[in-house]
């Protein structure tokens, strides 16, 4: 059971108020991956840093204060995906942090186009659309940070019988 991993996945503000959360959730379906955890939120400015605790430190302040911004005009939809190797998985899914580099068939690449220069240009956030965890450890620590014990399920779904 070792390959089975759960992973954290936000579908950030600008995907919910574009009225893609069905479709984006449904791509995360159709894999086979499972819904364990789900629920809608709007992030402060504890939860942000919580989220993002490394981000200012890779990229500096004006970069963090612009995804700060970003990532709290609106509320966001997270989900906990449980999967084969879900954390590589879901971030082979979403493609690349900057739409402009992502390929077609990536939620980032099929539904954004946003480029790193431009960003650079006007200071704003990649608006990106998801978040997915990076890594296991990032994924353990996110799936904490998002979801409380009674807020994780385990049920027995199809996907453990065909895709798993
Ligand atoms: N971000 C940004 N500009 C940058 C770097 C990051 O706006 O130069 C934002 C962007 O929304 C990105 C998030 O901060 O998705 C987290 O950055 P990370 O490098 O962790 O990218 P991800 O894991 O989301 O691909």
């Amino acid at each position: 059971m070792a390959a089975i991993e759960r992973t954290l996945v936000l579908l950030k503000p600008d995907a919910v108020a574009r009225g893609l959360t069905g479709r984006l959730v449904q791509r995360f379906e159709d894999v086979g991956l499972k819904i364990v955890g789900i629920k809608m939120k709007q992030m402060d400015a504890d939860l942000t840093r919580r989220h993002y605790f490394d981000l200012e430190e890779r990229f500096g302040k004006g970069v963090y204060d612009a995804t700060a911004t970003y990532m709290q005009q609106g509320p966001v939809v997270a989900l906990l995906l449980e999967g084969v190797e879900a954390v590589a998985n879901v971030r082979r899914m979403i493609g690349p942090t900057f739409p402009g580099q992502a390929a077609p068939g990536t939620i980032r690449g099929d539904f954004a186009h946003m480029s790193k220069a431009y960003a650079e240009a006007t200071g704003k956030a990649i608006a990106n659309l998801v978040h997915a965890s990076g890594s296991v450890d990032e994924a353990k620590y996110e799936s904490e940070l998002w979801f409380g014990a009674d807020e994780q399920f385990d049920y027995p779904g199809l996907a453990e019988r065909y895709v798993f």
